[in-house]
């Protein structure tokens, strides 16, 4: 089989022949179909975070595809069944976070692409527990962006607690904002979606967003305060200062929910405002199953559209470039 390989961190992916992988007990083998490519893919292949990958690894955490093998003791799927594999490969099960509906906070977690071998292959490994079932009818390819640009913004409105009188900033309108918009939507809030692309904003737009805010033409946090302040905002910008005018835009009790990576990144909270505000900053890193279930009922039910472009996964160090000028209008998927 074919798999797109980081042989050193920072060098462009190498695509290699490997022998199948052979599942081991409570693990599947898939025959990848479609993968999607997540900014998480280009920060492990750089090695941009503080915890690091060891190469060589094969990247990618949004695969979606087909079993063709059952390890031992896999009852509850079965070969012909499409699923997906997403960031949280493993968690304990055992511990506070996994016993209190946390998983995605469990210390022992083992995350597809980053510590073992992810979906940018024909085939992969995945333990049958942590791998989603994908509802009949849903494209291979649509499923693919849900497993992680979905079910992350689908948790971080979640965790934002919005309601149908809310007013919600998006901050970002890529691979992951143009699902928050529909999410959002969703649970009835007024969206307002920040970008600094035409084309972005003309989607957030064609996507249900009620005020587009250009954030090379005016600051964002003074058109949120024209409207009396977002009630939350989800910061999925790669960029730093893009936190920074989330957290200002909001009304006194919102909350900022991070959710992009930068490197380093780090944003300066000021007490007074946050103390008198009573604002939060909170942190949310994707979600769990029941949450990708979630995610994929609703597009089994017609109420998401996916934005994706197909490409081969020859061409992958091509389209990290792309994703890294920006020039991507949402996501990358590789059609293996
Ligand atoms: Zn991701
Ligand atoms: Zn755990």
């Amino acid at each position: 089989m074919k798999a797109a390989v980081v042989k050193a961190l920072g060098e462009p992916l190498v695509i290699e022949e490997r022998p199948d992988p052979v599942p081991g007990p409570g693990q599947v083998r898939i025959r990848v179909e479609a993968s999607g490519l997540c900014h998480t893919d280009i920060h492990a292949a750089h090695g941009d975070w503080p915890v690091r990958p060891t190469p060589p690894f094969v990247p990618g955490h949004e695969g979606v595809g087909i079993v063709e093998e059952l390890g031992a003791g896999v009852t509850h799927l079965s070969v012909g069944q499409r699923v997906a594999v997403p960031w949280l490969g493993w968690a304990c099960g055992r511990c506070e976070h996994c016993l209190s509906g946390w998983e995605t906070l469990c210390e022992q977690q083992v995350n597809t692409g980053y510590g073992v071998d992810g979906a940018y292959a024909e085939k992969m490994l995945a333990h049958a527990d942590f791998a989603q079932p994908v509802p009949d009818g849903v494209d291979p390819r649509e499923a693919a962006p849900l497993t992680c640009a979905g079910v992350t913004t689908y948790k971080a409105l979640k965790v934002a607690g919005i309601g149908p009188t809310d007013l919600v900033a998006i901050s970002g309108i890529g691979g992951l904002g143009h699902l928050a918009v529909q999410y959002a939507k969703i649970a009835g809030a007024t969206v307002a979606a920040i970008d600094i692309s035409d084309d972005k904003l003309r989607l957030a737009a064609d996507l249900g967003a009620d005020i587009l805010i250009d954030a090379r033409k005016e600051d964002p946090a003074t058109v949120l305060q024209r409207y009396g302040g977002a009630h939350a905002a989800l910061a999925l910008a790669v960029s730093e200062e893009s936190f920074a005018t989330a957290l200002a835009g909001l009304r006194r009790g919102g909350r900022l929910v991070m959710v992009a990576l930068p490197a380093d990144g780090a944003v300066q909270v000021p007490i007074f405002s946050t103390v008198l505000g009573g604002t939060s900053v909170i942190g949310s890193i994707v979600g769990t199953r029941q949450d990708l279930a979630e995610v994929f009922q609703l597009h089994a039910a017609g109420r998401t559209r996916v934005i994706y472009e197909t490409r081969p996964l020859s061409s992958v160090n091509e389209c990290v470039d792309e994703v890294l000028k920006g020039t991507v209008k949402a996501r990358v998927v590789f059609e293996m």
